[in-house]
This record gives structure tokens, sequence and C-alpha cells, in this order.
């Protein structure tokens, strides 16, 4: 057994602290990894404040994992020590439903396990990636690939993969017009994917202080949606909206955008419930659809992709006592664009 350093929090309105978590033994087809980097998700603020509902605490966040692997289980076939890797948001699934044999493991019928507030096939509370070590399942971890930093690929592992898998599964590519809603972590990696998937890719933001960054990473255009005229300027105009928004915003307004059969798809996860003019569906035959990360053959692809493309993230990695002011800077929306915590430092 490894004992971890971790930063844990106990409730929703407390303060991240010091702690030490035991990772298990490893079983035959288990990997010890030694985390290098952890990125801050909005869903990790979520969680750690009760949005979603109850949670379990102590609890150690962080699904944005990226680190060297120091020991391998016996059975183990596609990992050795010193091999750089990412887990993502899940550390299993039965593995044997329709969903996890379509490679959709996150869609799992009994559920996948979440890599923190989870419980593990032992019966016992996952804890996540801020921290120094994790087991994980071989299945579960990720090859990163060698032109990309690990401070930068931790954030693929959740950001990445839950904009690339709706932006592939809706076909984004050339002759495509894709709008993302709000330019936050999730946001920014929509962009820089979208375009490099070939679409053309506009950024819709409450204000136009982010435009130069958006334009930067392969946005055509940008625009204020706290001006009324923008939803009047864009009506009817995009196949595919991806929403990363983390609050409630007016769906009815932004589906009015959409061309005939476009989608928008909600990968934003807030807790209260999203209301829908069923007028702005069915007049020009819309689809309103959502998508939670992406399955393990699709994170490597993705991983691949953005090695292929030099696709990473803007990030700004902090020290592990600055998780609750870089949760607070989420919340502001002021992070440009990945708080990334360098693990070394727990
Ligand atoms: P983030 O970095 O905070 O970005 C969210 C963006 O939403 C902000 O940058 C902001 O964009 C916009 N925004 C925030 N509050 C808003 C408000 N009140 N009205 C309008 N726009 C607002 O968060 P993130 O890490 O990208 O995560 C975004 C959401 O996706 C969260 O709810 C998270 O839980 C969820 N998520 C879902 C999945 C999944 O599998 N579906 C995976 C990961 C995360 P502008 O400043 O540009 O307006
Ligand atoms: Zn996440």
């Amino acid at each position: 057994m490894v004992i971890a350093k971790a930063r844990a929090v106990d409730g929703p309105d407390k303060s991240f602290r010091e702690a030490e978590i035991e990772r298990r033994d490893l079983d035959q087809h288990d990997v010890l990894i030694e985390i290098k980097y952890a990125g801050i998700c909005h869903s990790d603020i979520h969680t750690a404040h009760g949005d979603w509902g109850e949670v379990k605490y102590p609890l150690v966040p962080g699904h944005e994992i990226a680190g060297i692997v120091t020991e391998v289980g016996s059975g183990v076939t596609k990992y050795k020590a010193g091999d750089r890797v990412g887990v993502g948001c899940m550390v299993d699934s039965c593995g044997e439903c329709k969903n996890c044999h379509d490679g959709e493991e996150q869609y799992c019928l009994k559920g996948n396990v979440p890599t923190y507030a989870g419980v593990d096939k032992y019966g016992e509370p996952t804890q996540g990636g801020y921290s120094t070590h994790i087991v994980v399942t071989e299945d579960f971890v990720l090859r990163i690939p060698d032109n990309i930093e690990l401070d930068a690929a931790a954030p693929l592992l959740c950001a990445g993969i839950t904009t690339y898998s709706p932006l592939n599964h809706w076909n984004a590519g050339p002759g495509k017009k894709v709008a993302v809603v709000g330019m936050g972590g999730l946001g920014h990696m929509a962009v820089k994917i979208a375009h490099a998937m070939g679409a053309e890719v506009s950024v819709l933001s409450r204000t136009l202080n982010k435009k130069e960054d958006g334009l930067e990473f392969g946005a055509e255009a940008y625009y204020a949606t706290t001006e009324p005229e923008t939803f009047e300027k864009l009506a009817g105009t995009f196949d595919l909206i991806i929403n990363t928004v983390s609050a409630k915003i007016d769906i009815s307004a932004y589906l009015s955008l959409l061309t005939l059969d476009g989608a928008m798809v909600n990968v934003g996860a807030p807790a209260e419930p999203l209301e829908v003019n069923v007028f702005s569906l069915i007049g020009h035959r819309r689809s309103f659809a959502g998508s939670m990360i992406g399955g393990i053959h699709e994170t490597q692809e993705m991983l691949d992709f953005c090695g292929e493309h030099g696709i990473v993230p803007k990030i700004e990695v902090i020290s592990a006592d600055y998780i609750d002011e870089a949760y607070e800077r989420v919340l502001n929306s002021d992070v440009k664009y990945r708080f990334v915590i360098d693990t070394s430092t727990i």
C-alpha cells in the first residue's frame, strides 16, 4: 500500500487541507502512477460544494491527472515504469454491458466508477488527483503523446475529451459552422479542437473581453451574448452549438441560432434544470442533446489528435496552497483557461 499525500476538503464551505490517503496494493492489472499535475475542472467545484447532491467527505477531487508510471502489477501488458500517462474522469466500469463493449465506458449500464466521489470494486471510496499517487487498472490509463508536456496534458483528460467527443459525434468538420458557448476551461479546448477538425468556429461569450484569445485559439468570429443584436444577427446560423456554461442560460434563445437539423449539445452541468421552449426545436427539426466525457478508446484518440495537431490548453500552474483561491477565481470566470496543480507542492 502507498500512502499518498493529498489535498482534501471536509464540507461544502470548508477550505482545502493537507491529508494522507491510502492507495491500494497493486492487483495483477493495476498501475501505480506518480501524479505530477492535476487540472482543476469546474466539476471539482460543483462536487466539492455539493451542487449536484450529497457527497462523502473528506473529498479529494481531481480527474485531470498526468504523471509517470512507477510500478505495474504482474499481469500488466500496456504500461511499464517510466511511461508518461494520464487518468481522466473514470477509473473503472463493469466491462460487460453493451455500452462498455461499444467503448462507451462512461455510459456503463451499471455506472462507471468516477475517479473521485465514487466507490471502487472493492467497496472503497475513490479519491482523485489532488494527490501524489494513484492506483488505476491499466484499461483506464491513457498514454500521453511525447510532444505534450505533462502539465498541459492534464486538462486534456477531461476538458479535452468532453469537447472532442461531441464534436466528433456530431461531425464537426469542413463545411460545418460550430459555435462554442462560454470560453472557460472546456470552451477554449472546444475552440481549438473544432478548428483543428476543420470547422468554422464562433465563440459566444458574455463579453468581448477574451476575443483576442478566442481568435488566437482558432475562432473566426467572437460574439457577446449580452448584446441582444447577437441573437438577431446569428439566427439560423450554426450546425452545431456546444454549450460549456456552468450556469443556467436561456437555452431557447441559443436554439434559435441553429440551422435546420442543427444540434445544441450541453456539456455544461449546472444543478438547476434548463427550460426549453419546444417551438425553438420543432420549427426547424432541431435537437437539444447532452454528452458526458468520452470512452477510453476515444480519449486515447483525442490525445493522439492533440499530439498530431499540437493542441494544448492554455494553463496557469499553481501550488497546492492556492486551490481555494483558484476555486474562487474559476467561479468568477477569472481563469485563463485552466488551473493545473503542481503536485510536488502538495
Ligand atoms: P469554467 O472554466 O468555469 O467555464 C465556464 C464558462 O461558462 C465561463 O468561462 C463563462 O464563459 C461561462 N459562464 C460562467 N458562468 C456563466 C453565467 N452565469 N452565465 C453565462 N455564462 C457563464 O468551467 P469548465 O471547467 O469549462 O466547466 C464547464 C461546465 O462543464 C461545468 O458545469 C462542468 O461541471 C461541466 N463539465 C461537464 C462535463 C461532461 O462530461 N459533460 C465534463 C467536464 C465539465 P464566458 O466568460 O466566455 O462567458
Ligand atoms: Zn472535469
